[in-house]
């Protein structure tokens, strides 16, 4: 089954206009990077732009995955780019954003799964704009938990990592991923003492008795902080939309997910991992 195709109104969103939302996309622009929120089609441009913030995507724009859900273009990565930690430093400071949120593509072709230029962006922007908090949301290592450890000892306040879906639909949407090394990551992440994030994505034919499942398998594995979202297809070639999920029972998994002892959720249809995350530090 699909969902009948038409957005329910719940999901309209702002336009992008006003002055800093031209602001940021100047600086993107000018120093020559990628956010997620345009590679994504995310539905809060106008919003987090119009306030002056994005979620920056480093090490390159092309992923070695292919997950059914995400419009990041698959193939084989040119060389990353040695100077990219400076631009996005750079980037941050001009933005003078209070609370930074960076991601990037998998690197799987790398030994290193791209650890170092991780290590590298969080030290930069932290020497340049100490005050700034940062976030990062990292890919899964493969099991390479040296690069983890690489990708999250620089001093980010925050490392997140999305589950993005339930266990039984990992083969469909996360083809490359495995559920339980996910778990695993976001627990070595919290032992190390990192506040934990992931997010799931809702209506790609999941059932509820499984959101609640992988709330329960999160909290068993030091999970903080959860978003709930609604999936949205970016292309016809992609998952398609399964179902809309309504603003109460998106309000319902919020009271379950803190039932469930998770120190906080932000569960609603246009809810994002970066969006309003400065909220939840
Ligand atoms: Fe960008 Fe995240 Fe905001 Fe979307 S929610 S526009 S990805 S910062
Ligand atoms: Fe998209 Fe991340 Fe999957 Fe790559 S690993 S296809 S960037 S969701």
């Amino acid at each position: 089954p699909t969902a009948n195709t038409r957005k329910p109104d719940w999901l309209r969103v702002k336009l992008p206009i006003g002055e800093k939302y031209t602001n940021v996309r100047k600086i993107v622009d000018e120093y020559k990077l990628h956010t997620i929120c345009q590679s994504g089609n995310c539905p809060n441009m106008g919003e987090c732009w119009g306030e002056g913030t994005a979620t920056f995507m480093i090490l390159g724009n092309v992923c070695t995955r292919s997950c059914t859900f995400c419009a990041v273009a698959t193939g084989r990565p040119p060389e990353y780019d040695e100077d990219e930690p400076r631009r996005v430093a750079e980037a941050i400071r001009l933005m003078k954003v209070k609370h930074a949120v960076i991601t990037s593509v998998n690197r799987d072709e790398l030994k290193d799964k791209g650890a170092e230029i991780w290590y590298q962006t969080v030290r930069a922007v932290k020497e340049s704009t100490p005050q700034t908090t940062i976030e990062t949301l990292i890919p899964d290592t493969k099991g390479n938990w040296d690069a983890l450890i690489r990708m999250i000892e620089a001093g980010q306040e925050v490392v997140s990592h999305n589950m993005e879906t339930v266990a039984s639909l990992y083969r469909y949407v996360r083809p490359q991923a495995k559920y339980e090394r996910s778990l695993e990551q976001i627990q070595r992440t919290k032992d190390f003492g990192k506040r934990t994030k992931s997010g799931i994505m809702l209506g790609l034919g999941e059932k509820q008795d499984e959101v609640f499942k992988a709330m329960d398998d999160l909290v068993a594995h030091g999970l903080d902080v959860l978003t709930l979202g609604q999936y949205l297809q970016p292309t016809k070639m992609h998952h398609e939309v399964i179902e809309w999920i309504h603003p109460d029972t998106f309000a319902m998994y919020k009271e379950e997910g803190l039932k469930r002892g998770l120190a906080y959720v932000e569960s609603g249809a246009l809810v994002r991992s970066s969006y309003h995350a400065e909220r939840h530090i």
